[in-house]
């Protein structure tokens, strides 16, 4: 038995002993009837007062309170939260405006009333390994269905939007009708952005298509305003030669479950998947008619700012967002030269571009241009990881520093940048050291006396 196994156990025959009776509930119980490991385990215990549960928790570990007043405890080390039965009632709008009662005989079937969907409301009796199972959880979980508990406490947290649609996403399992229905009624706009986010990242690195996400929302119009820009992807035609699955709100989504398959293999899996969500935004400003065929001219340049709006309202971390900026105007380059076999200059020079060439290759392939007619080009990862070595070996040899240019008596200047630039220029085209060394003095002389 592992130091935790034996913790609950420990737990459950002391609540006993006490008079009371100790249950698994929340997500381990759920997964453990799903099949997978849990991650945490959380247990409630029912029957006895709270000063008996912190006496039987000393006596196994160092409990840490988080919130005494609450009753939730947790073992040091051990990945394990222990709670008394509670209700909770929301007092305001906030995800965090909830007032707490604790009861600890208000028995199981209140208790599990505050949980928010059927499957996420199942007990196990650790003693007996009952499942106690007040709202067809398991049959929820059998059928694939996402279902609320109750009509009345589950509108007030509005999170539970987010966490219906990633649980669907994570699982692959629909979301019931009526929970659809209450969902469309339930105001998000309160959430904090790191809350909505957490869900995201479930759904993004937690589930084989992350589309689920993103329909589930749709179906339930809980599109905005977290994510109001994907809401207008809805509708965007492209030609269809190009594009056969439809409007852009389709090949994003097909683009970001392609995505999820190469997820694993990415520099920054969140990041790569927000990429493909935001990829091409700027075809909502840039769609137009032409003599019956729809072009984005620009769009991946033009969709920039409309993707720093997005993720300045939901993404946490600058170097995420930094990624995906950096990205975003690179994204169409990599199926453009692998279709023309572009010179290693101008491979060389896309991969420079991006903070992560890699991920680039791999968006490509989620990319993945599908064309109809004659037109059969399907992207070439091999050519592009090709390139990608040689872009990889080209950057590994010797190259014109600035310290070399000073010890050939060049002058720090305030033209010293656009020398670099140049020396970069040869560095990107494969030119030796030596020989580039060379060309650039012989630059920046030119330079120097034509601004004379
Ligand atoms: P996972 O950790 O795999 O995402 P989980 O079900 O364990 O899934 P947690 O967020 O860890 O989810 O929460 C544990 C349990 O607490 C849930 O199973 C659910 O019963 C309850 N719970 C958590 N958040 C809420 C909420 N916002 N509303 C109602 N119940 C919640
Ligand atoms: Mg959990």
């Amino acid at each position: 038995m592992t130091d935790k196994e034996t913790a609950i156990l420990t737990i459950a025959k002391q609540a006993e002993a006490a008079g009371g009776r100790a249950y698994l509930v929340g997500g381990c119980v759920r997964d453990k009837l799903m099949g997978k490991l849990p991650k945490d385990h959380d247990i409630e215990v029912h029957g006895i007062a709270p000063d008996a549960l912190l006496e039987i928790l000393k006596g196994i570990g160092e409990p840490l309170s988080f919130g005494e007043s609450f009753g939730i405890y947790s073992l040091k080390g051990l990945d394990l939260d222990i709670a008394m039965p509670r209700r909770e009632h929301a007092i305001g709008r906030g995800h965090r405006d909830f007032e707490v009662e604790v009861d600890p005989f208000i028995g199981t079937e209140k208790a599990a009333m505050r949980r928010d969907f059927t499957i996420n409301a199942l007990m196990e009796d650790i003693l007996t390994g009952e499942i106690i199972d007040h709202f067809g959880g398991r049959q929820d979980l059998q059928e694939g269905i996402i279902r609320h508990v109750n009509d009345v406490s589950f509108k007030e947290d509005p999170l539970r939007v987010f966490r219906g649609a990633q649980f669907a996403a994570r699982f692959g399992f629909k979301v019931s009708p009526d929970t659809v229905e209450i969902c469309k009624g339930m105001a998000t706009s309160e959430l904090s952005s790191e809350r909505v986010e957490g869900e995201l990242q479930k759904a993004m690195l937690g589930s084989d298509t992350p589309s689920v996400f993103f329909e589930v929302l749709r179906e339930m119009d809980q599109l905005e305003p977290w994510f109001r820009e994907m809401k207008a992807l809805i509708g965007i035609e492209q030609d269809p030669v190009f594009h056969p699955e439809g409007d852009v709100w389709n090949h994003t989504m097909e683009v970001l479950d392609r995505g999820a398959k190469l997820r694993d293999e990415a520099d920054e899996p969140y990041a790569f998947l927000l990429l493909c969500l935001t990829h091409d935004l700027g075809k909502i400003t840039t769609t137009t008619f032409e003599k019956g065929r729809i072009h984005a001219y620009g769009h991946e340049s033009e969709g920039l700012p409309i993707a720093e709006t997005f993720m300045n309202r939901l993404v946490g971390s600058k170097a995420v967002k930094e990624y995906v900026l950096g990205m975003i105007p690179s994204h169409m380059k990599p199926n453009m030269v692998a279709y023309s076999h572009s010179k290693v200059k101008n491979t060389n020079k896309m991969f420079d571009e991006v903070s992560s060439p890699k991920d680039l290759i791999l968006f490509s392939v989620a990319d993945r241009p599908v064309m109809a007619g004659d037109f059969k080009f399907q992207g070439d990862r091999d050519f592009l990881e090709g390139r990608l070595k040689i872009y990889q070996n080209t950057m590994s040899e010797p190259y014109v520093m600035g310290r070399d240019l000073i010890e050939s008596g060049l002058d720090p200047g305030e033209d010293f940048k656009e020398i670099l630039d140049y020396a970069h220029k040869l560095r990107l085209a494969g030119i030796p050291k030596a020989e580039a060394l060379k060309q650039v003095l012989s630059y920046a002389k030119k330079l120097r006396t034509n601004k004379r």
